[in-house]
């Protein structure tokens, strides 16, 4: 007993004067899902060590806010979220179970990237979550944009650069770097779609309104009658009827979404289903360049026949 709170008295010591956290050699940061993850590593390099919260096989608007995953909250130095609601089934348990006045909603090292980009679908009158509606503030799937994405990373760098002062130009070299190529990749991946614009296509939820509004495909229906409520039978009648009169011949979604009903509805209207990753495969080394080449290339794929 005598040892341990010894132990945790040198502990406290050592962390409050041997410490400070400019001095650090990494600062330690925490995405909510992979695709931020990703951009915090291409900003922050060697200067940062990154964690998501969430994998790309996971829906990030339901997540298990595990015991693991507090203990990743409490040493964090930073905090990146999505924001506008995406997380909030799950996040503010892990922030409030993490004992971290750092990475508070109040706390200089939280992070909302939704307060940076062009947000799509914020509703004029205010939505009640409890309808079932999971995107009551604007919707929360911008980073299918890599403009969006660019805007981020931008709001990742300044927050990094004020955290930690003394890789600053670093942070801001990074990003300067990181845009330059996003933005060669993002014109490629425009000049192959082209030939697709104007193309209606059916998703599974709200999801893809950023990347069809950026490549001029055209959402006809979504499987879900509002996001997050599952398909019901006499949606799909009408999903089914409008897919048929805009000649729907491509149906996609994340693969985190069960593929029954799409499966069902391709058939359906002659379509084909086409299951795309939820996000970058970041624990695997998968950049987001990586993953929305993927993304892109699967469905020039699917739609250029
Ligand atoms: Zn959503």
């Amino acid at each position: 007993m005598y040892r341990t709170l010894a132990l945790s008295l040198w502990v406290g010591l050592f962390a409050a004067f041997a410490a400070p956290q400019s001095a650090r050699a990494e600062l330690s940061v925490v995405a909510t899902v992979p695709d931020l993850a990703a951009l915090v590593k291409e900003v922050g390099g060697s200067k940062v060590s990154v964690t998501a919260l969430s994998l790309a096989t996971q829906d990030p608007h339901w997540v298990d806010a595990k015991p693991s995953l507090v203990l990743k909250v409490n040493q964090a130095d930073l905090l990146v979220a999505v924001g506008v609601q995406l997380e909030v089934g799950w996040l503010p348990v892990l922030q409030s179970g993490a004992r971290n006045s750092r990475i508070q909603r109040s706390g200089a090292g939280f992070l909302e990237c939704a307060a940076h980009v062009e947000l799509l679908e914020v509703p004029r009158v205010p939505v009640n979550r409890s309808m079932g509606d999971v995107h009551p503030g604007g919707n929360p799937h911008f980073l299918y944009d890599p403009r969006q994405a660019r805007a981020c990373a931008s709001a990742i760098a300044s927050k990094m650069a004020a955290l930690d002062p003394d890789n600053a130009t670093a942070y801001h070299k990074n990003l300067a770097e990181f845009g330059r190529r996003l933005d060669r990749a993002r014109q490629q991946w425009e000049k192959r779609m082209d030939r697709h614009r104007g193309t209606s296509v059916v998703t599974y939820h709200r999801s893809w309104v950023y990347l069809t509004k950026w490549l001029g495909l055209v959402e006809v229906a979504t499987l879900e009658p509002k996001p997050g409520i599952p398909p019901s039978p006499g949606h799909l009648a009408k999903v089914i009827r409008l897919a048929r009169s805009k000649q729907v011949k491509l149906l996609f979604q994340e693969a985190y979404y069960p593929s029954r009903t799409g499966n069902l509805v391709a058939d359906k209207i002659g379509a084909r289903l086409v299951s795309l990753p939820g996000g970058t495969d970041f624990r695997k080394g998968q950049s987001y360049l990586d993953h929305m080449e993927q993304v892109i290339s699967r469905l020039d794929k699917a739609l250029g026949r």
